[in-house]
Formats: C-alpha cells, structure tokens, sequence
C-alpha cells in the first residue's frame, strides 16, 4: 500500500514541488491551504506523515502540532516543519512540540524526501519493538527499556537504552558515528559525532565488566561501533 502524507502549507509554489516530487517518489499526496481544514483532515484520515508549514493564514502551525500530540489518533504521527529561517527554527527547536524534523525554506525537495523516508523507516522499525534481545546474558526489553546485565538490573537513561537496543537489535553490524547519530539521536543540531563517543563510554562503564575490554560494545577502528556476537572472531 502507498504511503501517503498530507502537507499543511499556504504557498502554491511550495505545494507545488512537494506534491511532485512525492509522487515520483511513490507517495499520495493530500494538501491543505489552511491550518483549521488541515487539521480536520488529519482527524478524519490520518495520513502517515504531516509537512507543516509554521506561518499559516489562519492558525498557527505550531498551535497546530500542540493539538495533534494531544490527541489519541494523531499523537504518534509524525510531523516535518516546513520553516523560514530565524526565528521560527529557535521556536521549533525551543518548544518541546514534538518535531520529529524540520527543514529550511528554500530547500532541496529530494532532500526533503530523503529524510521523510528515514522517518518512515524509523517508525516501522519502533512498531516492531516489544521484542526481547538478548546477547550473551545481556537482555535487553523495549516495551519497559528493562536492562540486566547475567540476571543484574542496570538504570539506562532513555538515549543510552536507544543506542544500545539500536546495536544489540543488529549484532556484528559497524555504524558509524554519523549513522548513529542519525538512528538514534535522529536529527539535531547540537551533537556531534563526539556525542556518540561519550555515550559509548557510558554505556560501557554500565554493562562491561571491564570497560576497557568490551565483551559487547566493540569500537572498529577508523570504522565506528558494533555489538559483538557470539561467532569466536568475535570475542
Ligand atoms: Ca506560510
């Protein structure tokens, strides 16, 4: 099945290149002029993903994205702003609406693409949590983020537990910093690459024995990060 966005924006030009180049992407397009007959859209047929203009004729696309999170069928839907520069990325940045992303008129239209499809990936791959990992006496549980390292419960803050189910779910498989970055911090201007090296380490001194020895978290060198498996080369 098509996925299918809707886009809330009041510029027939912007409308325009997102409605084209969704479609060549393979996605339905349904658009809306004004906030209020945006919203009543969404609540009849929520699509999969929203592009939100913030300066709408009628009301305000931030006041707008407030009211989805607090409704049941809409909260989880996933909302790209579409911003002019300045102040309104402070707003967005500042404001704990619930962004999942946002991009800054003019922008790239692939680009734009590229990212609602992350997006899309990232959801689907949070529908299929609830499973239980488990490696080597670590376990790890999405539904509660329970950790315990041979039967030992450990306190993980919420990013850590994300970098860590993110490794433990693809055993043996290098990410980079970037692309951890982008799986588990998703995108933010604040961190840098570093980030994901502090975290690392933290994330070590709470499950390794012995955290200059790593028994899970390898670093590959030049490379970037992996859980080890059980295969031998491994350990
Ligand atoms: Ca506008």
């Amino acid at each position: 099945m098509r996925q299918r966005i809707v886009i809330i924006e009041d510029e027939a030009d912007i409308v325009e290149m997102i409605r084209y180049n969704f479609r060549k992407a393979g996605f339905e397009v349904d658009s809306f002029g004004r906030g209020r007959e945006g919203l009543e859209a969404l609540r009849r047929n929520p699509p999969d993903l929203l592009l939100l203009d913030i300066m709408l004729p009628d009301e305000d696309g931030l006041s707008i994205c407030r009211q989805l999170r607090a409704e049941d069928r809409l909260k989880e839907l996933p909302v790209v702003f579409l911003t002019a520069r300045g102040e309104e990325i402070d707003r967005i940045v500042g404001l704990e609406i619930g962004a999942d992303d946002y991009v800054v008129k003019p922008f790239s239209p692939r680009e734009l693409v590229a990212r609602v499809k992350a997006i899309l990936r990232r959801q689907a791959r949070g529908a299929e949590k609830g499973e239980v990992v488990e490696i080597r006496g670590l376990r790890l549980d999405a539904r509660t983020q329970d950790v315990s390292v041979r039967g030992s419960a450990v306190e993980l803050s919420t990013l850590e537990f994300k970098l860590l189910h993110f490794l433990a779910s693809r055993p043996r498989q290098i990410f980079s910093r970037e692309r951890l970055l982008d799986e588990v911090w998703g995108r933010d201007c604040s961190v840098t690459p570093r980030t994901v090296d502090v975290h690392i380490r933290r994330l070590r001194e709470k499950i390794e024995a012995r955290p200059e020895e790593p028994e899970y978290i390898g670093t590959v060198r030049g490379a970037g990060y992996r859980m080890l498996a059980d295969a031998p080369e491994d350990v």
